[in-house]
């Protein structure tokens, strides 16, 4: 490892401005260790002034032959070595991110292996990407070629930091674009770091800026700049919404990662032991702070007693316990604030009538320091109250059974978001008719929580706007531009 990658000799109170690290106009902040309140280090953050410099810089990098002119097999070139450089320090990176976090370091260390795979398929795709010759509808020979929008925003969340930084910066650096990522204030070491790798592996210069400090001062003076021409968001429905009205006023592109309220379902027929597998592991891996999280369990009525006694049972055996330590299944939440919100959710829940089967209770003893929950399993609700419908983001699972199928899927539809959908039967005609009835970005068919670059990942209704991923991932990125090339020898004939 490069000494100049080592975290202990990083001084992570320098911001990234074009590939300049330095202070930032805003100071520092603290970024702290979620399993015991410690700090991790003081961050850097930026301030206006560093906004409009980071902006200039990407301009100027855009304009630059260097960049511009480059091939496509040539800029895919960057990107490769980036995913290399990635993979190559993938346990510093998941080191680093479980101290940030509090995250598992077997999760930490899968999302810095997707972020470097990221950048791998993303330079594949841009390698083989064609241009269209169209067929032609007169004299000329028309084409449709596409080029970069020029300096884009890219807002990330805390709950999968870096994995969620290279799903916007590669496609955008891909397409010819210079980048300026904010980070979420509670994650910004990681991207700080993957800043400094990218330079290392060749980038250049001018064309990554990270940016870490408030959303609503960072975050929303890049969505109002005029000089940025794209937005890329993944967060909360209520922030998208914002930066959407912005981006609508501007008539910028955007995209919209937002947040969800998936429901998981299990038919009689499903295989038991599969099905509990992927439903604790639906709602309770990362602790629950994650967007697909399968957090309204659908039983059928005919096995809902026997299914969920063997659920609440795994889910109590759960394993609780550092990032760090070997087998940990439930790490601490973000931070105790988060915590604290979800903890709220709760016991609203219960105060409103519903019953805790398992969890619920802010642990004490060896966990009191940090800001962990329990798995949570509550039952006695119903679809339309305030715990089924409104995002949790923590470990906690929502009993619900069915038995009509039609009901059934008007009651999973029946929720203001659309990110995911779980079904675990073995009748393959009903998954194919419930996949297909689901109102879902996503739907895993006995199966939870899988991931492939190559096929695109978004959501409908307030889960978001526009996709991820896939063939046409790098064209979101750029723009589209149509050409007419004049073949006739006859002149216009007018004027
Ligand atoms: P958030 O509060 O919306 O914040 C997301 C990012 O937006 C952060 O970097 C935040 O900065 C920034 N931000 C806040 N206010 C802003 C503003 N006015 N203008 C511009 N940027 C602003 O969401 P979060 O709590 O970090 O993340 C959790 C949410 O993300 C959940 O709803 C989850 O479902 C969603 N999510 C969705 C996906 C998906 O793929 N669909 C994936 C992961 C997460 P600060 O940190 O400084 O506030």
């Amino acid at each position: 490892m490069s000494e100049l990658l080592n975290p202990d000799h990083i001084d992570f109170a320098e911001i990234c401005v074009g590939g300049q690290f330095r202070s930032g106009a805003g100071g520092t902040a603290p970024s702290i260790d979620p399993t015991d309140g410690t700090l991790v280090a003081d961050y850097g953050v930026a301030g206006l002034d560093d906004v409009e410099e980071a902006v200039a810089m990407g301009r100027t990098a855009l304009a630059d032959p260097a960049w511009r002119d480059l091939k496509p097999h040539e800029r895919a070139r960057v990107l490769y070595r980036i995913g290399e450089a990635i993979e190559a320090h993938a346990e510093v990176i998941s080191a680093l991110q479980t101290r940030d976090t509090g995250k598992t370091l077997a999760e930490t260390l899968a999302l810095a292996l997707s972020a470097a795979g990221t950048f791998r398929y993303v330079a594949a795709t841009l390698e083989s990407l064609d241009e269209d010759l169209t067929a032609p509808r007169g004299p000329w020979v028309t084409m449709s070629v596409h080029e970069p929008i020029g300096v884009v925003a890219a807002i990330t969340p805390w709950n999968s930091p870096i994995a969620s930084d290279a799903q916007k910066v590669a496609p955008a650096l891909a397409g010819g674009n210079a980048v300026i990522l904010k980070p979420a204030e509670w994650t910004p070491l990681i991207s700080l770091f993957l800043a400094r790798l990218a330079y290392l592996a060749g980038l250049p210069r001018g064309l990554l800026s990270v940016l870490p400090g408030p959303g609503r001062v960072i975050g929303d003076a890049l969505v109002r700049h005029p000089q940025v021409r794209k937005v890329a968001f993944t967060g909360g429905t209520v922030t998208g919404r914002r930066i959407a009205q912005i981006a609508g006023t501007k008539l910028m592109p955007v995209s919209l990662e937002l947040g969800g309220k998936s429901p998981t379902i299990v038919f009689p027929d499903a295989d038991l032991d599969e099905a509990i597998a992927g439903v604790l592991y639906g709602v309770f891996s990362s602790t629950g702070q994650s967007c697909i999280a399968g957090t309204r369990l659908f039983v059928h009525e005919s096995i809902r007693e026997a299914f969920v006694s063997r659920l609440v049972e795994r889910a109590k055996a759960l394993r609780m316990g550092r990032g760090d330590a070997p087998g940990t299944q439930m790490a601490p939440m973000i931070a105790h604030a988060h915590r604290d919100k979800v903890a709220a959710m709760v016991d609203a829940a219960v105060a409103a009538g519903a019953r805790l089967l398992c969890g619920g209770k802010v642990p004490l003893g060896e966990f009191a320091a940090g800001a962990w929950y329990p798995p949570t399993i509550i039952d006695n609700v119903a679809n339309t109250d305030t715990i089924c419908r409104e995002e949790i983001f923590g470990p906690v699972l929502a009993v619900l059974s069915w038995s009509d199928e039609d009901d059934l899927v008007a009651k999973a539809n029946d929720n203001e978001y659309g990110l995911a959908c779980g079904i675990w039967t073995r009748d393959y005609k009903a998954a194919w008719r419930v996949a297909r009835r689901i109102e879902a970005g996503t739907v895993w068919i006995n199966t939870y929580k899988q991931f492939s670059s190559s096929t695109p990942f978004g959501g409908v209704k307030n889960s978001g706007l526009g996709r991820e991923k896939g063939r046409h991932w790098i064209q979101s990125y750029m723009n589209q531009k149509a050409i007419y090339w004049g073949m006739s020898k006859d002149p216009i004939g007018w004027g």
